[in-house]
């Protein structure tokens, strides 16, 4: 699928791997960073630059790509409504920030994205929301209904909630995590700078430019200084993070210049940027998380029928499941076998135990009524199953 741009780096580029081109993703998120969206010296939303990013991210939903976006500013944006001084903020004082700032955040994507006839939807997240189980999985179907709905869901950390413990406190490794969370195929961090150099390019006249990272060696990670900018909290340390979670999650990761206009068609175009690929897709590694790292809590015993829909590439429905074994929970990884007991695969379940006992054999119509919640219509989503066992 990687078709190869012709780079428009160095010399020293000729020998490195193909890049990809942007329009070979199918799910992208792009992260938008505080320096670019505001002004630092009057704390104003830059309205010209937010349009013509929408007008990116527009070109891109009408050729069916899925767009998500990670942005920063709500606090920029509040500190400045608030007066706030120009120290670094106590937490409460960035809380209260942000709690303006967001406002005016999310009104501002809302309109840009609906001037291009896209509908955008506001996500705030915390730390737990990512991390822990149950919620993760939560926020991770807000996203897809939202992505199914042709909306471009606009995620930002809940800054009001989260204190110094919980919060990622920057939008770099969030960003990363939602790629993870949502099988992104793509993450795009829009920064102030143009991509990674061997040094900082500012102290050092012999700081070379990285094109292409094939893989973050302990090496790539020495380069990353420390320092973000003023408003922003990432500096290259803290994007060299994202690209370990985004990559191992399967998603490539580009470093670009957002100080332009329409930044995605100049990365379309050409622009310089560094790249770090991931060593296989989303769904590929997803798969073989689900196939290989998760210890099965129980067993899910399928009818004939069931096991030959799910060869069809078809989600698990309880109506074809026969007998439940073991304790899970809701997402736990299950083992799935056939009529004559034999595995046929693996899945992460939709159900805890005791609901897919009581769901087992019934149909989808049904489950309203058994469960007491508008419960989800798969026993085990197609997205999460893995054929082909022991
Ligand atoms: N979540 C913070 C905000 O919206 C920004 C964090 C960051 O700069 O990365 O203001």
């Amino acid at each position: 699928m990687n078709s190869a741009l012709p780079s428009s780096a160095p010399a020293s580029s000729a020998t490195a791997s193909p890049v990809p081109a942007l329009s070979s993703f199918r799910r992208v998120v792009v992260k938008v960073g505080s320096a670019l969206l505001v002004d630092s010296t009057r704390g104003r939303l830059r309205h010209a630059w937010l349009a013509a990013l929408a007008e990116d991210i527009g070109a891109l939903h009408r050729e069916g790509k899925e767009v998500l976006v990670v942005s920063s500013g709500a606090i920029a944006l509040g500190r400045n409504v608030l007066g706030l001084p120009r120290r670094p903020l106590k937490l409460e004082e960035s809380q209260a920030a942000a709690g303006v700032g967001q406002i005016a955040l999310a009104r501002a994507w809302s309109e840009a994205l609906a001037h291009e006839g896209v509908t955008a939807g506001q996500i705030l997240v915390t730390l737990g929301d990512t991390e822990e189980r149950r919620r993760y999985l939560n926020a991770r179907s807000t996203i897809a209904k939202l992505l199914e709905l042709k909306a471009v869901p606009v995620i930002n950390e809940n800054d009001t909630v989260a204190t110094a413990e919980i919060r990622y406190g920057d939008n770099d490794r969030l960003a990363a995590r939602v790629a993870g969370m949502a099988s992104a195929d793509l993450l795009v961090l829009l920064s102030d700078i143009d991509g990674l150099y061997t040094a900082p390019p500012n102290e050092d006249p012999n700081a070379a430019f990285l094109p292409v990272v094939p893989r973050i060696t302990a090496e790539i990670e020495a380069m990353a200084g420390g320092a973000g900018t003023e408003l922003s909290r990432g500096g290259m340390k803290t994007k060299i993070e994202a690209g370990k979670i985004a990559t191992t999650a399967g998603a490539h990761m580009v470093i670009a210049s957002g100080k332009v206009k329409n930044p995605l068609r100049a990365i379309e175009q050409g622009a310089r940027c560094t790249w770090f690929l991931a060593p296989a897709n989303p769904v590929a590694s997803r798969k073989r998380w689900i196939a290989g790292a998760l210890e099965p809590r129980g067993v899910l015993h399928l009818d004939a029928g069931a096991v030959a829909a799910l060869r069809r590439g078809n989600s698990l429905l309880p109506a074809g499941v026969t007998r439940v074994d073991g304790s899970f929970q809701r997402g736990d990884a299950v083992l799935l076998r056939g009529p004559d007991g034999a595995e046929i695969g693996r899945g992460l379940v939709a159900y805890d135990h005791d609901y897919a006992e009581r769901l087992r054999g019934r149909s989808s119509d049904e489950i309203a009524t058994i469960t007491g919640f508008e419960g989800r219509a798969a026993m085990v989503h197609r997205d999460d199953l893995v054929l082909g066992g022991g």
